[in-house]
């Protein structure tokens, strides 16, 4: 590991200062529960580490007339256990509960884990040069697949491992970024681009901007909505596949439903198919299995993931019939 220099920025518009000049080799840090490990595993070699969790009030969650803002800062774990969050936003509460282990969800920070990067194991190789690294290939392709991409690969089969995104993103929720020059406000649906855009980087930050607060819309009154993530180990995991819902309904019956699926592709996955085939049917299992099957078939499953359909399917089933519970 490199020496780097340590920056404790006294306030935001300083830390977007010290990033003004769009150096690649100053890195902001949450938490740093993923960016150390990049760090200690040679992948990335910062000249300056800037420090967000030195800047004051960045670690809130607050209810207002529009919905809920929630600062960069704000740890998963306060996130999880906010009461407002369990009471309006079913979704994201049940996200969050489930990123990492207790350990984890008190240090990560929910900019953090929308700006984290992706577990592929060949991209965590420091020795292998793939597509994001700035080489030819993609070694996941043609090699070890199971945890990897079965839509919108190609140039990149990493999956996309945030738990918060596809329920922020189910919950139509913006971030607010800040840089030097200002802020601008930014769709979640929009913040995340596939590796057909760019393959050396998952979201539109351009190396000059800081995620500062996320904004979720005030729940309707007829909205329900859920988190179900399969993992492989019982104590911590990052999903195989995962599944955000949030329907607005009539009694049981869905009038529009989100579904943003985790672990499936380089990006947070939306299912429209499915979603529209939803539109006015009970929210049961078996209409989203039905729902699930045919949109699935627009899936491109590598030799040793295809299993992640079935699972897919389920895990939509599932989550969507608990809506109408
Ligand atoms: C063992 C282990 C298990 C994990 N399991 C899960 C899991 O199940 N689900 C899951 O979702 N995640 C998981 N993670 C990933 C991740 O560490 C956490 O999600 C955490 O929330 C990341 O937040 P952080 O503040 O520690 O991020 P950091 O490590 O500080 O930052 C991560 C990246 O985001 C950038 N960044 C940080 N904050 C900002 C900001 N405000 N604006 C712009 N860029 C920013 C950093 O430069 C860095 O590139 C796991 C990590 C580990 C080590």
């Amino acid at each position: 590991m490199k020496n780097f220099q340590y920056g404790k920025p006294a306030s935001l518009e300083q830390a977007a200062a010290f990033l003004g000049p769009g150096d690649p080799n100053v890195f902001v840090m949450g938490g740093g529960t993923d960016l150390l490990g990049e760090i200690k595993e040679g992948l990335v070699e910062p000249a300056v580490v800037i420090d967000l969790k030195a800047v004051p009030g960045l670690a809130y969650i607050k209810k207002d007339k529009d919905g809920v803002a929630i600062g960069a800062l704000t740890t998963i774990a306060d996130l999880a256990e906010d009461p407002g969050i369990q009471k309006d936003y079913r979704v994201l509460h049940e996200a969050a509960a489930v990123v990492a282990s207790p350990q984890l969800r008190n240090v990560g920070t929910v900019g953090g884990n929308l700006c984290q990067r992706p577990r592929c194991w060949y991209y965590r190789d420091a020795r292998i040069v793939c597509n994001k690294k700035g080489g030819v290939k993609c070694y996941a392709e043609k090699g070890r697949n199971k945890y990897h991409a079965v839509f919108a690969g190609g140039l990149c089969w990493a999956v996309y491992p945030s738990d918060l995104a596809p329920a922020l993103i189910a919950l139509d929720a913006k971030a607010v970024i800040l840089s030097a020059k200002g802020e601008r406000t930014v769709p979640l649906a929009e913040f995340y681009m596939p590796p057909i855009v760019n393959v050396r980087k998952e979201n539109v930050l351009n190396g000059q901007e800081i995620v500062k607060e996320v904004r979720v819309p005030q729940a309707k009154a007829n909205e329900k909505s859920a988190y179900l993530k399969f993992i492989e180990r019982g104590s911590w995991d990052f999903a195989v596949v995962s599944a955000a819902v949030k329907a607005v309904l009539s009694g049981t019956t869905i009038e529009n439903i989100r579904i943003v699926c985790g672990g499936v592709a380089p990006v947070p996955w939306r299912m429209t198919k499915a979603e529209e085939a939803l539109k006015g049917r009970k929210a049961t299992e078996a209409a989203a299995r039905q729902a699930a099957k045919s949109a699935l078939k627009d899936a491109s499953p590598l030799a040793e993931n295809g299993y992640k359909i079935e699972l897919l399917e389920t895990i939509i089933a599932r989550a969507v019939g608990s809506l109408g519970k």
